[in-house]
């Protein structure tokens, strides 16, 4: 099942199961859509997979299936990410 994890991991913005501004790679790595747009674009700095926008779940099915509660807050060394973009930015997620 995916994990609905509740923060940005780069920021720590709040990312609760309804917001429409979560991104995920394919291992359910969860950014904001601001980082994603002005940092990572389609290259998650975990795994140099696209990003897609995160289902909702719907509110009813939260209590049997809830959300993850540990936040995973581990800011991206964007130095070291570097060259992980720079190899992937220009080929589409599909390719790589
Ligand atoms: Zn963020
Ligand atoms: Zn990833």
């Amino acid at each position: 099942m995916l994990a609905l994890r509740p923060c940005c991991e780069h920021c720590g913005t709040d990312l609760p199961p309804n917001s429409t501004h979560a991104m995920i790679c394919s291992y359910e790595c969860t950014f904001c859509a601001d980082c994603v747009d002005q940092l990572f674009t389609n290259v998650c700095p975990n795994c140099g997979g696209g990003f897609v926008p995160r289902p909702i779940r719907p509110a009813a099915q939260l209590d049997k299936y809830p959300p993850k509660k540990e936040r995973l807050h581990r800011p991206v060394d964007l130095t070291k990410y570097q060259e992980l973009y720079l190899k992937n930015k220009h080929t589409p997620p599909e390719k790589r």
